[in-house]
């Protein structure tokens, strides 16, 4: 017989073959391929094969090599019922299955059978084990008749079995180093990738920061902000909300948004729909609070349609934004506002001027009239006695006028401080407006008549006597008349009128000539503020008029508005009657 031939020096030359083989190539499948094919025409057998099991013991033929005319197993499973209870074990612990001839070697029927469906008559096996794990079997199939199996071959077989026991380990290390490998260089990528995409971003931030930081200008910060922010991170949105003053809603004021996306400036945001304060992690959308040392002023947000989850270093830029966005924004504000002091302090001081030369013009024009007078006077005294007492007269009364104008000047500074300073005392009192007030008009009818205006003034038949501050109530009428004869001019229309309703007297002075702006009405009241260029007939003032006047009505308990439309101003004044009856 063939086998018979076989010598001790040809098994160890196939094994150190194989061996070597087995150290040459990390390819299993190749190794196995070889082997079989060897072995088969070493052993001059039918066929041999390699079989694998898997966990739950049934297997597979994995690698075959057969001569023509034999049945192929490659990729076959055996179902042999018996083999896992008789069969295993022996494996397991080693052991050689030499079977010289099927029909009368003492096996079970069902695995005879198996085997002659395979057309085999005699048939060795030997288990490849992975330590003392039984990883498959090394087969010879013998078909062409019966064969004994010599000591040599089992043990050719062995050494093969063991060899490739090793090849498999050998393998099995080399495609578990890969995998450690392949997972490595993927870490190692991911690594670089995010440390590129810090770098990028740290680069980013700063810039953003310093564009942020170099403008005092709110808008410029936000907007500069939102589209920075919005391009580098490749979003579909970028907004930025601010709280309005009461701080009780956010509304969108700057975004940065790809075409097809909704826009939603000047919406109010509500929160959570943006997920809540804080944002969270593996969201398509990130809210990220504006804030300074003293509390949330906005939101920064970030939104996209995809999927894809911000990752961490993109949400530590957004946040490193939304910062840098709360401080630049203080600044801006702090900034706005020292602006805006500056301006009220500069208009402060031009009306301080304004007064000043007002003021020294108004105590200065009675005093050279004064002067003037007493000059006259003096001159007047060496003329004959009839023309000296008229002229003197005249002089006189120059003198009074002027002097009440000084005194009228400084009483009003006086009053307005005592007011100011809550030392003013009123001077309560009763009076019968019907006979009253004509009295206190009396004194503008030579000017009204010199400066060729009409007057008209309308009484309720029905007024009930006036209880209250009758001094203040005196000065608000003779200041608004004044004004009205000042500012109205020649063949001008002045009126007043006073009536009583519930309680309160209501008093109107009207005059026709010249409009006060809308933007200038509620400035009038203001102290020194006298409108530009609204003193066409150069009266002269110091606005402190109608300060005072607003100041004693709301002494009284009263209220003052203006009016001014249709070539006409309107002073409209109500004060409480503490009429008992
Ligand atoms: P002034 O001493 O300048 O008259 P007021 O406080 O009395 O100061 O008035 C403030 C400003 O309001 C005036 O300078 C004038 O421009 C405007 N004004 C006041 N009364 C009238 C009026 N009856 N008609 C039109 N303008 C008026």
């Amino acid at each position: 017989m063939e086998s018979e031939a076989l010598l001790p020096i040809e098994q160890e030359r196939l094994v150190t073959r194989i061996a070597w083989r087995i150290r040459q190539s990390l390819d299993l499948g190749n190794i196995l391929d070889t082997t079989v094919a060897e072995v088969r025409e070493l052993l001059d057998t039918d066929r041999v094969v390699v079989y694998r099991f898997s966990t739950d013991w049934t297997g597979v033929v994995t690698t075959e090599a057969v001569l023509p005319g034999w049945p192929a197993l490659i990729h076959q499973q055996f179902e042999d019922v018996c083999f896992t209870s008789n069969y295993i074990h022996p494996y397991q612990e080693g052991r050689v299955g030499n079977i010289s001839n099927i029909e009368s070697a003492p096996i079970q029927p069902c695995h005879r059978e198996m085997l002659q469906r395979f057309a085999v008559r005699a048939n060795l096996v030997v288990p490849i084990l992975q330590g003392v794990t039984l990883w498959g079997l090394l087969i010879l199939h013998h078909c062409r008749g019966p064969r004994p199996w010599t000591d040599l071959e089992i043990n050719l077989l062995q050494d093969l079995a063991l060899q490739v026991g090793i090849a498999i380990q050998q393998s099995e290390l080399y495609a578990q180093v890969q995998r450690l490998n392949s997972t490595l260089e993927t870490q190692v990528q991911e690594r670089t990738r995010e440390l590129r995409q810090i770098l990028e971003f740290t680069d980013v931030l700063s810039q953003i920061t310093h564009r942020v930081r170099d403008s005092l200008d709110e808008r410029h910060v936000l907007q500069t902000a939102v589209e920075e922010l919005g391009q580098v991170l490749r979003v579909d949105y970028c907004g930025a909300a601010l709280y309005n003053l009461e701080h009780t809603k956010a509304v969108m004021h700057y975004e940065y948004l790809r075409p097809q996306v909704r826009s939603l400036l000047g919406e109010a945001l509500i929160l959570e729909e943006w997920g809540g304060t804080l944002p969270q992690p593996e969201q398509t959308r990130l809210l990220m609070p504006i804030q300074d040392d003293r509390g949330v002023l906005g939101y920064l947000l970030l939104g996209h349609h995809s999927n894809r989850a911000f990752s961490p270093s993109e949400q530590q830029l957004g946040r490193q934004v939304a910062n840098q966005c709360g401080i630049a924004l203080r600044q801006a504000r702090l900034y706005q506002s020292a602006q805006t002091q500056v301006q009220e302090l500069s208009h402060l001081n031009q009306m301080k001027d304004e007064f000043l030369s007002a003021v020294s013009h108004e105590l200065r024009t009675p005093m050279t009239n004064m002067k003037l007078a007493i000059r006259l006077l003096k001159l007047n005294l060496g003329e004959r006695e009839l023309e000296a007492q008229t002229k003197g007269e005249q002089y006189l009364k120059i003198l009074q006028d002027e002097c009440d104008r000084e005194i009228h000047l400084i009483n009003n500074l006086l009053d307005l401080q005592r007011l100011d300073s809550g030392q003013f005392t009123p001077q309560w009192d009763q009076i019968r407006i019907q006979e009253w007030l004509p009295a206190v008009l009396t004194p503008f009818q030579e000017r009204i008549r010199e400066r060729e205006q009409g007057f008209h003034l309308d009484l309720s038949a029905d007024l009930p006597p006036f209880v209250g501050d009758v001094s203040s109530l005196e000065r608000v009428i003779v200041e608004l008349v004044n004004n009205a004869c000042k500012y109205t001019p020649s063949q001008g229309r002045i009126s007043a009128s006073l009536s009583c309703r519930e309680g309160q007297f209501q008093l109107r002075v009207c005059n026709t000539g010249v409009e006060i702006p809308q933007g200038e009405l509620e400035k009038v009241f203001e102290k020194f503020y006298r409108v530009p260029s609204a003193d066409p007939w150069k009266q002269g003032g110091t606005g402190l008029g109608l300060a005072l006047v607003q100041k004693l009505v709301q002494y009284m308990g009263g209220e003052i508005s203006v009016t001014s439309s249709g070539n006409q101003t309107c002073f409209h004044v109500h004060v409480p009657n503490h009429n008992p009856g």
